[in-house]
């Protein structure tokens, strides 16, 4: 360290991982190449991509590429680049920091990755720190990087200890090296020498060999002159000859027929274009013709990334090419949010090489591709739904809230979208699709009945199911955030309508038992009428009537809302929003039945004043809200009561 070097220290959550990486069994440390040239390869991506718009960068990308350099005396690998580089605060922010740290979900993750003391790739994947891994092989990293736009380089070490050093350099051109202080190779550990040229030059063609920009690497053969029948001229000398060695085909891998690319080499790609250190859960590979050409290598991973619902921090779309060339990674405008999980690339043939970000927004071809690759996506998918379950259910259980987002984002495709969804259902144990719902409807059920609610687990216990389950009617249990908006938006499916049945009147059995119902439920309206306006009063507050319930068979009280009301989720929801929502009332109903009903009514008949209907009106509501899974406004307002009523029983 320099006298002006600065240390600073890794934020923890990057200081913990950083000891994993360091500290964990891992039988395939050699991938640590193939994260720094992904990352090289990123750099020129990005350098190139700015260039189109600033020409001042234009100079930069004459001769893109990445090398490879080894000095086998002190054990040295550096890969340079010639890419974007970085500034010395994204130094601090990029290498220094885990941007997708911060959350409950990380910290089990990363539990969950140092349990055994072994390394989970599939996990550590989630967090975004290929560069990290070179200590895996490293006892020090060395980095000099300087930004295309900046003069000045900035140089970055550390031996992983939780410190790292900043400094001012030099640097000629933009780009960045990172050189590894590589550590002595132990064979038993998995540990190849990286000092050597053959495991070098075996590895990326192993891993990176697709990577669109040459990977050079100086290196030493003997050569010896030779006579026109290619036999060694006598008394020639072997003289030692050193030259360029370009390590990788650089053959885009999706104009490849598909039986010449293997498995292995296809998951290896999306490793790249994914930063994911698993292995896809399924790919597709086609070609569009007609309105608009071009060809797609897309993936489904088989994780959910940590941050798929965080928009600043997920990076969403495909890898964009046109004619071959790269254009941008990450090109949103090819890929509908809902299908923000799909990865890969696509290669037009049609868009101009020129394309900038605020004609991709508007292009009408763009348009046509990211029609195509959604139509293609969902058949993909419909595909694996018929003809491989244990796959689908994999799927469903990492993406499908995100593809669920879709039934309100793509009106023209909601059908196929709906019929990809699985649902919660009364009276199954397994997920169930719509249709699979229909069929289990029984004569007189007309509609697609829904309970929605904060979680499965609350919906399922809900008193609001009683009737419904008596009669065998299947109910949808809706617990995802997104199904407190859809419902009320789709009109209905294989002409079903949707309905809640937390709203409005239940209509269950047919027209005869229904009237028939009404008939007697108006009847004991009359009997009960002057207790539930009794109950009313003191619940003025939170609900705006208590009537008689033609939904419930156990419980003595649910609540409800009128067809128009918004549900109690979406209300808060929209609070949060900052929306101005006025707090709107709930009804009670209660159940005749129960014979707390008929020992209130006796109370009632016996002094319409007792001023326990009071306690008792507070109680009914309090199990009512807590019977939905909700939370009391006031939990007063429940516990005097009840702690009133324990007393006088006791
Ligand atoms: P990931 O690449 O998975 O996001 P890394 O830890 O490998 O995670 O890299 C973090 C960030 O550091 C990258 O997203 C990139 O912005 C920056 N970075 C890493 N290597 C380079 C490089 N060779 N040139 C420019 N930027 C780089």
């Amino acid at each position: 360290m320099t006298p002006q070097a600065e240390t600073f220290e890794f934020q923890t959550e990057a200081r913990q991982l950083l000891d994993l990486m360091i500290h964990s069994v891992y039988s395939h440390k050699e991938i640590f190449l193939r994260e720094l040239i992904s990352n090289a390869s990123d750099a020129l991506d990005k350098l190139r991509f700015e260039a189109l718009q600033d020409p001042e960068l234009a100079k930069f990308t004459a001769d893109p590429h990445i090398r490879l350099e080894t000095d086998k005396e002190k054990r040295l690998l550096t890969i340079h680049d010639t890419g974007i580089g970085m500034t010395r605060d994204e130094v601090i922010r990029y290498i220094g920091t885990i941007a997708k740290s911060g959350s409950k979900e990380y910290l089990s993750l990363l539990n969950q990755a140092k349990k055994d003391g072994e390394l989970h790739p599939e996990l550590i994947g989630q967090f975004g720190v290929g560069f990290y891994s070179s200590f895996m092989v490293a006892d020090k990293v060395t980095l000099v990087t300087r930004h295309a736009t900046h003069e000045k380089a900035v140089r970055w070490e550390s031996t992983g200890d939780g410190t790292f050093t900043l400094e001012e350099a030099d640097r000629d051109e933009p780009g960045t090296s990172v050189t590894l202080h590589l550590k002595n190779p132990d064979e038993e550990d998995g540990l190849s020498d990286f000092a050597q040229e053959w495991t070098i030059r075996q590895t990326v063609r192993k891993y990176s060999d697709f990577v669109s920009y040459p990977i050079r690497m100086r290196v030493e053969r003997t050569e010896i002159e030779r006579d026109k029948d290619g036999q060694p001229v006598e008394g020639a000398e072997e003289k030692k000859v050193v030259e360029d060695e370009t390590l990788n085909s650089m053959k885009a891998i999706w104009t490849r027929p598909e039986s010449e690319v293997t498995d292995e080499e296809y998951n290896e790609f999306y490793k790249h274009v994914s930063h994911d250190w698993s292995e896809p859960l399924h790919r597709t590979n086609f070609r569009a013709e007609g309105r608009s050409e071009f060809r797609a290598l897309l993936f489904i991973p088989s994780k959910a990334p940590m941050d798929l619902f965080m928009a600043q921090s997920y990076s969403r779309g495909v890898h964009l090419y046109i004619r071959r060339v790269f254009i941008m990674q990450d090109c949103e405008e090819l890929i509908p949010p809902f299908l923000r999980f799909v990865k890969g690339v696509v290669d037009s043939e049609d868009l101009s090489l020129n394309i900038s970000r605020e004609i991709l927004q508007q292009n009408r071809q763009v348009q046509t591709i990211r029609n195509g690759l959604t139509r293609k996506v969902l058949d993909t998918l419909s595909d694996i739904q018929k003809n491989q379950a244990e796959k689908y259910e994999t799927f469903w259980g990492e993406f499908g809230r995100v593809l669920k987002e879709g039934i309100l984002q793509d009106r023209k495709n909601q059908e196929k979208i709906l019929d990809l969804c699985r649902f919660h259902v009364t009276g199954s144990e397994k997920l169930l699709t719509l249709q699979e719902v229909i069929d289990l409807m029984p004569e007189g059920q007309e509609k697609i009945y829904y309970l929605s609610g904060e979680s499965y687990e609350a919906l399922k216990g809900s008193p609001h199911l009683e009737a419904f389950r008596e009669k065998g009617y299947p109910v949808l249990l809706l617990a995802d955030t997104i199904d407190e908006m859809w419902p009320q938006a789709v009109y209905n499916f294989k002409e079903k309508e949707f309905q809640s049945i937390a709203r409005g009147e239940v209509e269950i059995g047919t027209e005869e038992e229904r009237k028939q119902e009404e008939e007697t439920r108006k009847e004991k309206q009359k009997v009960f009428a002057d207790l539930l306006k009794t109950l009313e009063s003191p619940l003025d507050e939170y609900v705006k009537e208590v009537r008689l319930s033609a939904r419930l068979t156990d419980s003595p009280a649910c609540l409800v809302g009128d067809t128009a009301d918004l549900s109690p989720q979406l209300e808060q929801m929209l609070r949060a929003a900052g929306q101005d929502v006025p707090k709107s009332k709930r009804i009670l109903e209660v159940n005749a039945a129960h014979p707390i009903l008929e020992k209130l009514k006796a109370l009632h008949e016996a002094d319409a004043k007792d001023p326990r209907i009071a306690d008792y009106a507070q109680l009914l509501y309090g199990l009512a809200t807590l019977a939905e899974g909700s939370r009391l406004p006031d939990t007063a307002f429940f516990n005097k009561p009840l702690a009133k009523l324990m007393a006088e029983a006791l």
